[in-house]
């Protein structure tokens, strides 16, 4: 028989277990040897093994290497083989194979591809559009026309963190295949939330379903069922909404990480705190908490995605956020530049992300770079700017070991920039190639389409 003491060690050892399973989600790699190859997203599905990307070297020659690490700007040439990035080498070496393709890139900025950790590609353009906001062939033409604005604007990943039906995951699969341009797609599926919730203000409930876009969901059980919904569907992340009760939200975010994902909440005031104690990974917007909220979030490691920006936007053009009962609170764009600080003196992960509904994907890259400054305006320096919306973007989207900095082995996304964008953020405007995955998928500023390849037909020609 053990002793008392014995037992309640034991006892605490497995609660602290218990406990700490269910705060993060489970790292399913360390059942995985890093030989076997697996899909280049959170779900780390075992894949065939074999060569990706084209069959090439790809050399940028004697550019400026923003390398996204942290490290500053540094003369020097990067070369890429298929898709993964070979070597970064000084300015001097040529150490590449003869055959390789080489771009002078000489006085440019060469850095990782920018991510995206908030869109909504299938959303419609006007609030008025009804009859062709319930469309889903609609929707896909709206999410493959959005997926060229931010493919020009020198985003190479997008977190969807809520749209309609199928149409996110079946993109995430035609741009991997390089049938539609577009950058790689992290889809969370629909947005789920309680009945009354955010992002179901002033609409009907027959609307929300055929809108498609939002899972309204009752009670702990059915929050776990639309989880599980999602990752039947191909989710890499799951994005919830308040309100919720904390029994909804635990049970929700202990699906989610059981079944390798994470999660990311759209919520406000007490609702964090909510989902900050549930194990929530990120929480979207600089929305009102409390200081023990912040505080708790901090210590957790939970981490935001501010989104500055949409606001900025509404405030401008519409003169105030009105009408909506997920948003009572004070809310200013001073109160927001406010919040941003204090997530950042409270030593709390920030990611960059741009929230663009309606048509406001139009006004890129112009929204993407004023999210940058306004992270500048809360205290980061322009560099630091760059590397939350590369390397600390690619670790909230739980893909820091293949993305967000220039890197021997990791996949190539990578873009280069005519100006020097870690001195002067405007230059972001002058993206001259995107390469994504190892393509050349921008080429002067324009999205790039190779002339299809030929199949032979099977059944030769027969002479009359
Ligand atoms: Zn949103």
């Amino acid at each position: 028989m053990r002793n008392k003491s014995a037992t309640l060690l034991l006892a605490t050892l497995s609660f602290a277990v218990c406990v700490a399973g269910q705060e993060k989600p489970q790292d399913r790699r360390k059942f995985l040897d890093p030989a076997t190859p697996v899909s280049d997203d959170p779900r780390r599905i075992p894949v065939k093994p074999g060569p990706s990307g084209p069959d090439r070297f790809l050399v940028l020659r004697g550019g400026r290497v923003f390398d996204g690490t942290g490290a500053p700007a540094r003369e020097g040439t990067l070369v890429i083989e298929r898709n993964k990035i070979s070597k970064v080498l000084p300015v001097s070496s040529t150490d590449w194979p003869k055959n390789a393709e080489i771009v002078d890139v000489t006085g440019k900025t060469v850095l990782p591809g920018l991510i995206d950790l908030h869109t909504h590609l299938t959303y419609p353009l006007s609030e008025t559009d009804t009859a062709k906001a319930v469309s889903e062939s609609d929707a896909t033409l709206r999410a493959v026309e959005k997926l060229r604005y931010y493919l020009e604007s020198g985003i190479t990943s997008v977190r969807d963190v809520g749209s309609q039906g199928d149409v996110t995951f079946r993109l995430k699969e035609w741009v991997r295949e390089n049938r539609v341009a577009g950058p790689r797609v992290f889809p969370a599926g629909v947005f789920i939330t309680a009945e009354g919730g955010h992002s179901t203000e002033n609409t009907p409930d027959e609307l929300i379903k055929m809108q498609g876009a939002t899972r309204l969901a009752s009670g702990p059980d059915d929050w776990r069922l639309a989880v599980r919904e999602q990752f039947h569907k191909g989710a890499d992340v799951i994005k919830l909404g308040s309100h919720f009760s904390s029994k909804e939200i635990k049970a929700a975010v202990q699906e989610a990480h059981e079944l390798g994902l994470k999660v990311t909440v759209d919520s406000e005031t007490f609702y964090i705190q909510h989902a900050v104690e549930a194990g929530a990974d990120t929480i979207e917007h600089p929305l009102p908490r409390s200081e023990e909220t912040s505080q708790l979030m901090a210590k957790k490691g939970v981490a935001a995605d501010p989104t500055l920006i949409p606001y900025q936007i509404i405030f401008e053009e519409w003169g105030g956020y009105f009408g909506s009962t997920s948003r009572r609170f004070t809310f200013s764009n001073n109160a927001n530049l406010q919040m941003l600080r204090r997530l950042k003196s409270t030593g709390i992960k920030c990611g960059v992300g741009t929230d663009l509904i309606l048509h406001w994907y139009r006004y890129l890259p112009g929204p993407y770079i004023r999210e940058l400054k306004n992270f500048v305006a809360a205290g980061w320096s322009v560099p630091e700017a760059l590397v939350a919306g590369t390397k600390t973007n690619s670790e909230i989207l739980d893909m820091d070991d293949r993305l967000g900095t220039l890197e021997p082995g990791k996949l190539a996304d990578v873009i280069v920039v005519d100006g020097r964008p870690d001195l002067n953020l405007d230059d972001l405007t002058k993206v001259e190639m995107v390469i994504r995955d190892g393509y050349t998928v921008v080429e002067s500023g324009h999205v790039t389409v190779p002339r299809h390849k030929v199949v032979p037909m099977k059944t030769a020609e027969k002479k009359p």
